[in-house]
């Protein structure tokens, strides 16, 4: 049973002002936090966090602005945040989405980059070389594009703090899943390059390595195996699947000051799956 803040209706720290101006509180008020798949899921979780906190989000999906409701999710809890429609595997489509992020809200603070596709489940000899360049190219290369045009902006106020999106599939061997274990490992390791290269520039880079999320992409898998949430959850020691929330907490935390001295770390977040 997931209890506490979990699953809670979102609410930001939005003080009424007189004159009808609302004014920020939050451990993140006053920071921009851009986050990428976040329409769904793992991202739309971390969005409304981050606008729970106070911080003002960019939100970044290949989706249709139509098709996003996160946006006005966090404007009816009395935040801010802007809509880019962003394809995280094209460069200049990135470095737009930072552009306008930067134009929007004056500075980046955040990043959580964690945007990613699953592809096909096929043993190794039979995943194809289509499923192979589409998961590289949007799991692994998305994330490093994004690292790539947030980070000299990060660079220019003086620091900053990334999160992305890895699993426990980038730490231990999942059968079946190639292209998107290769990918997640690929993004744990440009996560720890990053760290080293930036650690005495103010800036912290970390992922997250979830473990099973109730998400789209869990049904997805779940269509495909015909495995149910149980069997799914029995994979790690809590028994369990993961809320997208609990995933988003350990990612805010993780950008949070509170982490002021974590950088270059893959943390799982899975009920002790790895750990087994
Ligand atoms: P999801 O499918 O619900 O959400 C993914 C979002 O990414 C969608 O909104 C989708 O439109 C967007 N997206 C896809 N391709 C994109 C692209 N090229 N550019 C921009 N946006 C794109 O899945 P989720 O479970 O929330 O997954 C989020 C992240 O968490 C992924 O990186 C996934 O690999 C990772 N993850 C998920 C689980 C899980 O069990 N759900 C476990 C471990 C890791």
């Amino acid at each position: 049973m997931i209890s506490g803040r979990i699953g809670k209706q979102v609410s930001t720290n939005c003080v009424q002002k007189r004159f009808g101006r609302c004014e920020m509180t939050g451990r993140f008020a006053g920071k921009v936090a851009l986050v990428t798949g976040a329409s769904s899921g793992i991202g739309r979780a971390s969005a409304l966090a981050f606008a729970r906190e106070g911080a003002k989000v960019v939100v970044a999906d290949i989706v249709d602005e139509e098709r996003d409701e996160t946006v006005s999710a966090i404007k009816a809890a009395g935040g801010e945040a802007i809509f880019v429609q962003t394809d995280v595997s094209k460069a200049a489509e990135v470095e737009v989405l930072i552009d306008k992020a930067v134009q929007t809200f004056g500075r980046l603070d955040y990043a959580h980059n964690n945007a990613g596709i699953e592809g096909i489940i096929a043993p190794t000899a039979d995943c194809t070389e289509e499923n192979w360049d589409r998961v590289i190219t949007t799991t692994l290369k998305g994330v490093w594009l994004c690292m790539k045009y947030e980070i000299p902006q990060m660079l220019k106020q003086g620091g900053g703090a990334i999160v992305n999106t890895a699993s426990v599939a980038g730490l231990i061997g999942f059968p079946g899943l190639p292209a998107y274990g290769a990918a997640k490992g690929g993004i744990v390791q440009v996560t720890r390059t990053a760290a080293l290269e930036y650690a005495t520039a103010g800036i912290r880079v970390n992922a997250v390595c979830p473990g099973g999320v109730r998400t789209p992409m869990l049904q997805r898998f779940k269509d495909l195996t015909g495995q149910t949430e149980e069997q799914m959850g029995a994979l790690d020691p809590m028994q369990r699947v993961a809320a997208p929330e609990e995933i988003a907490e350990a990612a805010i935390w993780l950008c949070s000051d509170a982490a002021s001295f974590v950088t270059g770390v893959p943390m799982p977040v899975d009920g002790g799956q790895v750990t087994q």
